[in-house]
């Protein structure tokens, strides 16, 4: 039988948070240890170049996310675990794609009418004012991660819906041109799962600076947790799971029971105190166990940089014949 491939990517561009935990890394690892899937997980620090512009941050971050992935349990002899940017193939893939895609398309992406919309409120007159391409073909680079690999499935938190349905659409459009070559990628969503809601109230996001980080001492997970917006009610009056985003991470780290028992204490009165201190328990029940692995890590980078070298020779295995038939299909080829 066919195994499914999943593929799913983080992005290293600041220190990993539990968004990225139980929206991506969490799930594809779980998935990476089912017998019918073939796992391809990765680190785009391409797309980590659209979002920062600090050097020592991308090099940093990619060490941490790469960290952060192997502590959390991945195994690289049963997965493809590569660096985006050691797979050139995916960067001439992502030029083709990109030549087959509609403006239209990506005028609608979430992130770029986002900072429009951003510029517009600030009555800047160029709606584009400081827009950056790498920001409006993002959809496109992303497209050729999942499709280089023919992933059947990629696990990703919910900001990221909009993208896998252009990777469908662009894939779509591809193939219909040129003979079917690409498979079309369904997303997968825990549903279990919000999109987190950093301290701020905001998206939790490495770039707002508002992330609960993963790795941080069970002592500095509480003060973060400490941090997260309530409102004034008191001990004793009944609360609701919607009056905090404390609720949605305590369900990302909870079992349906559990997430219901909360549910009933916060509406018998439960303080916000009370209720942060369970959750930073539940967290680092969770986390705390890996810490020791991810710092051994971090120690030692070689030893990441020896296993990210053998994912992306096998990645290239993988990549190299598929980008010979695009190659092909479009006309790329020797003369003879
Ligand atoms: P990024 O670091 O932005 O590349 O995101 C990597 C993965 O983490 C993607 O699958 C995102 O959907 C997921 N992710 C990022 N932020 C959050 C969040 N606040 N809540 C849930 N998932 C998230």
């Amino acid at each position: 039988m066919k195994k499914i491939r999943v593929l799913t990517g983080v992005t290293p561009s600041g220190v990993p948070h539990l968004g990225n935990y139980v929206g991506a890394i969490r799930p594809a690892i779980a998935a990476s240890q089912n017998p019918d899937v073939e796992s391809f997980l990765f680190l785009s620090d391409y797309h980590a170049l659209i979002k920062c512009h600090e050097p020592e941050r991308v090099h940093e971050s990619t060490k941490a996310v790469a960290a952060t992935w192997l502590a959390c349990g991945l195994d690289p002899e049963r997965t493809t675990f590569y660096r985006q940017s050691d797979v050139p193939e995916v960067m001439e893939l992502n030029w083709i794609l990109t030549c087959n895609t509609a403006k239209g398309l990506m005028n609608r992406a979430h992130a770029y009418k986002a900072a429009v919309q951003d510029n517009v409120e600030k009555g800047q007159a160029d709606q584009d004012h400081g827009i950056e391409m790498g920001l409006f073909c993002y959809p496109v680079l992303m497209s050729a991660d999942i499709l280089m690999f023919n992933a059947d499935k990629v696990p990703v938190g919910r900001d990221q819906i909009q993208h896998l349905e252009m990777a469908r659409d662009i894939a779509a459009r591809f193939n219909h041109r040129f003979g079917t070559l690409f498979t079309l990628p369904e997303v997968q969503i825990d549903d279990n799962v919000e999109t987190l809601v950093g301290l701020d109230g905001r998206k939790m996001s490495k770039s707002y600076g508002n992330t609960i980080p993963l790795f941080d001492s069970d002592k500095k997970i509480q003060k973060a947790v400490n941090k997260i917006v309530t409102n004034l009610k008191q001990p004793g009056e009944a609360k609701a799971p919607d009056e905090s985003p404390l609720f949605d991470i305590y369900k990302a780290f909870s079992t349906p029971d559990e997430t219901a028992e909360f549910t009933h204490m916060l509406a018998e009165g439960l303080a916000w105190g009370e209720a942060k201190k369970l959750l930073a328990a539940k967290i680092n029940a969770e986390l705390s166990p890996k810490r020791e692995h991810f710092e051994a890590l971090m120690a030692n980078p070689a030893l990441i940089e020896d296993i990210l070298q053998a994912g992306a020779a096998k990645a290239r295995r993988q990549a190299q014949p598929l980008l010979a038939a695009v190659r092909e299909a479009v006309g790329i080829r020797r003369l003879s």
